[in-house]
């Protein structure tokens, strides 16, 4: 292989792999935050990022870590609020001219129905549960397509719970489901306009949306014993997993759910080394509420 087509292959770029790519990241709400891992990550490969933050608690939140990064563009956004998201594609137009790539991280549902049994969701939850998890990643697609005049790649967040029955995970685990569909429907819709639409499914980490769930201690000590690399995922690796997700290493990957969990995703049933360790959990732990028969 020559020197000249080394520097060619997009494996091994000559520049770093973001620059000159400009997006938005959505859903950073404080350093813990699965967005701001993102970010971050893009940020120290050369990219360019805008964030928004919802609502006025966050914005202090926010502002310094944007700082940290270069980004000058932190713009509020409820996806409850159309207006708010449509000033938020607006600004970026006049800003930018144009967007490679957006990355969406927000999820909510009343922390009362994340715990104990699904079939005790109201319509009222379900509904927001839907729109503000997984509705609002179609609006804001609808949106950011405009401005990927040269392609682009879209992401969203999801969890095994979409799959499979999670403790608590309840209508989460619903709108999730409804999520990685419309992340194939959409796939299918912009791929002609060289724009990719994935998801990220995340092992458990502890944010401030996880601490909503019930029993989450639960889940991370269950997922460390018993996932291959017998431990969870951090931040880090879910940062750069993302930013291969967005970078032009991944040009050939639309329509995908792509695990970042240590492996626990493929595991049939808890690991043998596992039994001390989990055995010793439970002797200490007293479910956050028990299942009513
Ligand atoms: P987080 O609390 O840091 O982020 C959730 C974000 O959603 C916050 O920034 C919040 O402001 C935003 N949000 C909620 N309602 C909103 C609204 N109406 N308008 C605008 N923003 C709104 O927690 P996180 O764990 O980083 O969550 C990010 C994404 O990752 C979520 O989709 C979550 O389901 C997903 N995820 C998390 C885990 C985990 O274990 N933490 C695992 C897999 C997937």
């Amino acid at each position: 292989m020559t020197t000249a087509a080394t520097t060619e292959d997009a494996r091994m770029p000559a520049r770093p792999l973001m620059a000159g790519k400009r997006g938005l990241v959505m859903g950073v709400a404080n350093d813990r935050s699965i967005a701001w891992a993102i970010a971050r990550s893009v940020h120290a490969h050369g990219g360019e990022v805008a964030l928004t933050y919802q609502g006025e608690a966050l914005k202090k939140r926010v502002g310094p870590l944007a700082e940290q990064i270069g980004c000058d563009a932190v713009l509020p956004c409820d996806v409850t609020d159309t207006a708010s998201l449509d000033s938020v594609f607006d600004t970026l137009g006049e800003r930018w001219g144009r967007l490679d790539f957006v990355v969406h991280a927000i999820a909510y549902s009343d922390k009362e129905q994340l715990k104990g049994r699904y079939l005790e969701t109201t319509a009222e939850n379900f509904n927001a549960t839907m729109a503000i998890s997984c509705y609002s990643f179609t609006a804001v697609c609808q949106r950011a397509h405009r401005l990927m005049s040269q392609g682009g790649s879209l992401l969203t967040m999801s969890y095994m719970g979409a799959e499979r029955v999670m403790p608590h995970y309840n209508v989460m685990g619903v709108a999730k489901a409804a999520l990685e569909a419309s992340v194939r429907y959409l796939a299918e819709d912009l791929g002609r306009q060289k724009i990719r639409v994935n998801a990220l499914s995340a092992g458990p980490i502890k944010t401030l949306a996880a601490s909503g769930i019930g029993d989450f201690r639960y889940i991370l000590r269950w997922n460390q014993h018993n996932s291959p690399l017998r431990r969870n995922v951090t931040l880090d690796e879910v940062g750069g997993a993302g930013l291969y997700l967005l970078s032009d290493l991944s040009t050939g990957v639309t329509g995908e759910v792509h695990y970042v969990d240590c492996g626990y995703n493929i595991v049939g049933m808890l690991a043998p080394d596992a039994a001390g360790p989990i055995r010793e959990m439970l002797e200490s732990f007293a479910p956050s509420r028990p299942d009513a028969g």
